[in-house]
């Protein structure tokens, strides 16, 4: 066993624990930090994993901000020079009449930017399919597509160099890493230890000293738990509850010549490029990957999805054949049967209550979790608020100069709506 100290012990080297880590050690040059992460380098966790969507079109008002600075955040990045693979596509949502999104897509129109497209705009692509043969309707539950509305300040990112940029930021400001290191779950201690078999008890004061994997025991002040779905399993002999479930989430790669037209032949955004779609009903978008000449297809399905973890999840061909296939056929025909050249699984981190990240402190320890499949374009902002709770800041000014007040994305003073946009 090794003996380790640092001043902060970030777990999870993650989009969320590399964004945390370097503004708490670009604000407090002189602590050491220190981010622990199981994998052999940052972003292997469900960073790695991610569509990587982002968007500002959130009902919740913090979601909104968190999202909208995060997305400034990146684009100025990259105007400066820095790759990371964010294209301005928008997001079309492919919607009915009836459909609930519609009321949230106009009020969101008034402060962000929406564009509604007639299905007239639409029916051009003949690769898209507006009206569906009625017996299609009935026995898959859809229906025809009578308007649409595009985000636009929505579009994609590349997760790894996003990833890479903040890790290198840190890097350069003297985080520190250990990578190839599985943290046990967390046991407290006693903060005026007396050394007594049992301890610590009731009347102690607890506090959370240090952590252990195979090969070390690392001492600190204060810990971030940025360890996504598994904070639970690294808290739970705390008694503190994470509060987050993890959802399985699958991506299923199409390529080929149906999908290089789909991807080239649309015209309503200034990059020429299929945007990140959503399909009228059962969650199935389309995340255009233009470096991949690709489109990743997934679905956010939400019964019958139960909660497990497992180590290495994997897509499952079945779902997307006699699930995902059918509804993505029948607006996209000629991809309906296209060939599947990759996919992968992962989780989202499910705050099954408002659908909004928790960021809370108990005891020396802040954790940062509950992304629920949205934490690529909120991590700027969600970094910024980790710092600021570390820094026992009661608001946190956002990078585009939004102001929240900390303790809202926390436990006790919690103030968040419950979010209606979750895909
Ligand atoms: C299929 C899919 C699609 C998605 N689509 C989008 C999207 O379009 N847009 C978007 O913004 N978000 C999307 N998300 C969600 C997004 O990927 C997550 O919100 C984000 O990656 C969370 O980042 P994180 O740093 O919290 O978690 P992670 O990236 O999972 O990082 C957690 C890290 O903790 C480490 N760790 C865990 N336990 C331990 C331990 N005991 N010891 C040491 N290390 C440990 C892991 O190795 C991991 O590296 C998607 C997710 C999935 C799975």
């Amino acid at each position: 066993m090794s003996y380790i100290s640092a001043d902060v012990v970030v777990i999870g080297a993650g989009i969320v624990g590399l964004s945390s880590a370097y503004y708490i050690k670009k604000n407090h040059p002189e602590k050491n930090v220190l981010v622990v992460d199981e994998a052999h380098t940052f972003g292997q966790g469900n960073t790695g994993k991610s569509a990587a969507g982002f968007r500002d079109l959130f009902t919740s008002d913090i979601n909104f901000k968190l999202s909208n600075s995060s997305i400034k955040f990146y684009s100025d990045t990259q105007k400066n020079g820095i790759d990371l693979g964010m294209e301005f596509v928008g997001y079309l949502f492919l919607l009915d009449n009836e459909n609930s999104n519609i009321k949230y897509l106009m009020d969101l129109a008034k402060k962000t930017q929406v564009r509604e497209l007639k299905v007239s705009d639409l029916e051009k692509y003949e690769f898209l399919q507006t009206k569906l043969p009625s017996e299609v309707k009935s026995m898959l539950n859809l229906s025809d597509i009578d308007l649409a509305f595009i985000g636009e300040n929505c579009g994609i990112i590349e997760p790894e160099l996003v990833a890479e940029h903040y890790y290198n930021l840190a890097v350069n400001e003297g985080v520190q890493f250990k990578f190839d290191s599985k943290v046990k779950p967390l046991k407290l201690d006693a903060k005026d230890k007396l050394d007594f078999p049992g301890e610590p008890f009731i009347w102690q004061e607890y506090i959370l000293r240090s952590i252990e994997t195979e090969t070390d025991h690392i001492r600190f002040d204060d810990l971030v738990l940025a360890s996504d779905v598994w904070t639970t399993e690294l808290l739970d002999p705390t008694g503190i509850d994470s509060h987050v479930r993890p959802k399985k989430r699958q991506i299923f790669q199409l390529s080929g010549g149906p999908v290089d037209k789909i991807l080239s032949s649309w015209k309503e955004n200034r990059e020429n490029i299929f945007p990140f779609t959503i399909l009228p009903a059962h969650g199935v978008y389309i995340r255009p990957a233009p470096r991949y000449h690709s489109l990743w297809i997934g679905c956010a399905d939400d019964y019958n999805r139960d909660f497990s973890l497992v180590d290495d999840p994997q897509a499952e061909d079945d779902f997307y054949s006699y699930n995902i296939a059918q509804v993505l056929g029948s607006y996209l025909p000629s991809i309906g049967d296209a060939k599947i050249t990759g996919k992968w699984a992962g989780y989202y981190s499910y705050n099954t209550i408002d659908m909004t990240p928790y960021i809370f402190r108990e005891l020396n320890i802040i954790v940062a979790t509950g992304t629920s499949g949205s934490g690529i374009m909120k991590a700027d902002s969600i970094g910024r608020v980790v710092e600021a709770l570390f820094s026992n800041k009661d608001e946190t000014e956002l990078y585009n100069g939004a102001v929240i007040k900390t303790s809202s994305l926390g436990l006790r003073n919690r103030s968040v709506q419950h979010e209606n946009l979750v895909l």
